[in-house]
């Protein structure tokens, strides 16, 4: 029997393309391991040699999935990948990415990073016009759409897609000749357009280009659809332009530090969110300290801005696996302790700050902090970079219900009750905006202040494709 630990909350899926390059394949393997962090449930590829596709899913990490003999059998200069943490649709082999079909003779391919939040209306109206669904997830609607409307090529097929389809969407696209990358009018989820020599290469988050030697050449817009073929790539906008929604926590949690989203490196707006809560929140304190890795960044900026010094009170074990064969009784917390293992004799009787990128349930919190106190600390403070999360996100991460929120119905003094702590403070909603560098308007602050910038019609949680 096996377990798994965490009630962090999960990167939603990582996308990845490719056109004009004879590794195409390899590439995109290598791209999907630069994007590992944003899903670890199953990932796939599809290939394209401009006339036969060929493809390989599985459950797993990428390195699980993918071996030589496996690549060696994925052909053509175009591919799409895909690497997923269910958001909808349950966490089994047929719901991986990327999702193909076949329709008059023609066949299409999709992975797609976000939520639509209109799935359940659409898909009961495709099913009533004679569509068949493989499978549980959003994502297939898509393809679906893209079918029925084929015969008008595929340019007008995509805007007839895009004007049906409502929510958070970046998605890479393949036919058997051409790579399409689009993003929902709103701007969600991240998408970056790079060149590698005449190739054109689309990914989730800019790490993935630096692993390949790609170069960044920009995002793609909010509600832009890039079409990249032999003819070459053509831009097209056909929907109307919404107030940007970008999704503030990509850069407090989701991204990898070395990415550079939304135009800001995250590395360095996570340094700034550490220097926003040392400005807010004065702590006497012998040492501050990240719960490894998640804090890291804004303890770094925690500390340069406060002048407490920064330790490393809790060392991360980097070679655990997912899960573990079930521990003894006797052995309590094992979960925490096989992870994240406390180092007495920095922790014996000091007064010590954590700093922490964000508290969902607050019970992954609550028990880390109970090994910290055995340790010996006299004093835990603990500061978060982002305001309390009070309110559900349907646009693709999976805290989809008030539920699984703690601070939905605790207060702050009851929070730092719960987990254990001397003192608790979380940075303020102006504190978070000002660590971006952009403007207020450009974000999606939902799941902190309740403003929604689409609300669905009906239930979206992960399993309402399943039981409708
Ligand atoms: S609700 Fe929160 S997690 Fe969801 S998209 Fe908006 S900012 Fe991101």
């Amino acid at each position: 029997m096996s377990m798994r630990f965490t009630d962090r909350p999960r990167e939603e899926c990582g996308v990845f393309g490719v056109f004009g390059h004879e590794d195409a394949v390899r590439l995109t393997y290598f791209g999907l391991y630069a994007l590992q962090h944003r899903g670890q449930e199953s990932a796939g590829i599809v290939s394209s040699t401009g006339k036969s596709m060929y493809e390989h899913k599985g459950m797993g990490l990428v390195p699980e999935i993918f071996d030589e003999s496996v690549l060696n059998e994925l052909y053509g200069h175009i591919a799409i990948g895909h690497v997923r943490y269910s958001t909808t649709g349950s966490s089994i082999i047929r719901n991986a990415q990327p999702f193909s079909a076949s329709h008059a003779g023609k066949t299409l391919a999709i992975a797609h990073n976000g939520n639509l939040i209109n799935a359940k209306e659409v898909r009961r109206d495709l099913e009533k016009k004679g569509s068949l669904f493989q499978t549980t997830m959003d994502s297939e609607i898509i393809v679906h759409l893209l079918a029925r409307n084929a015969d008008r090529g595929i340019e007008e097929a995509m805007v007839a897609t895009v004007s049906t389809i409502e929510g958070a969407y970046s998605c890479v696209l393949m036919t058997e000749d051409s790579l399409i990358a689009f993003r929902d009018p709103n701007g969600f989820r991240p998408l970056c357009l790079g060149r590698l020599d005449e190739a054109y290469i689309v990914a989730s988050e800019t790490c993935a280009l630096d692993l390949i030697d790609a170069v960044y050449v920009r995002e793609i817009d909010p509600g832009e659809i890039l079409i990249i073929n032999d003819h070459g790539l053509r831009s097209i906008k056909p929907l109307p332009e919404r107030k940007k929604s970008f999704c503030i926590f990509e850069y407090i949690y989701f991204a990898r530090p070395d990415s550079t989203i939304f135009g800001q490196n995250v590395y360095g707006v996570r340094k700034k969110l550490g220097q926003g809560l040392a400005l807010e929140n004065p702590i006497e304190a012998d040492f501050a300290m990240p719960f490894p890795d998640s804090g890291n960044y804004a303890a770094i900026g925690f500390c340069q801005e406060s002048g407490i010094p920064l330790e490393m009170g809790i060392i991360r074990n980097h070679y655990v696996g997912r899960t573990f064969i079930e521990p003894a009784q006797s052995m309590r917390d094992f979960g925490v302790r096989v992870k994240l293992n406390p180092v007495k004799d920095i922790l014996d009787g000091k007064r010590v700050v954590i700093v922490e990128d964000s508290i969902i349930r607050g019970t992954t919190s609550k028990t880390r902090i109970k090994t910290v106190r055995q340790a010996g600390a006299r004093e835990i403070h603990m500061v978060v970079s982002c305001p309390p999360h009070r309110y559900p996100c349907f646009y693709g991460i999976d805290f989809s219900t008030k539920g699984e929120l703690i601070a939905s119905e605790h207060s702050v003094e009851e929070i730092r009750a719960f987990i254990g702590l001397d003192s608790l403070c979380y940075l303020s909603l102006a504190g978070m905006l000002a660590a971006t560098g952009l403007d207020n308007d450009h974000f999606c602050l939902a799941c902190f202040n309740g403003d929604y910038p689409l609300l669905p019609k009906a239930d979206i949680s992960k399993s309402c494709l399943e039981d409708y």
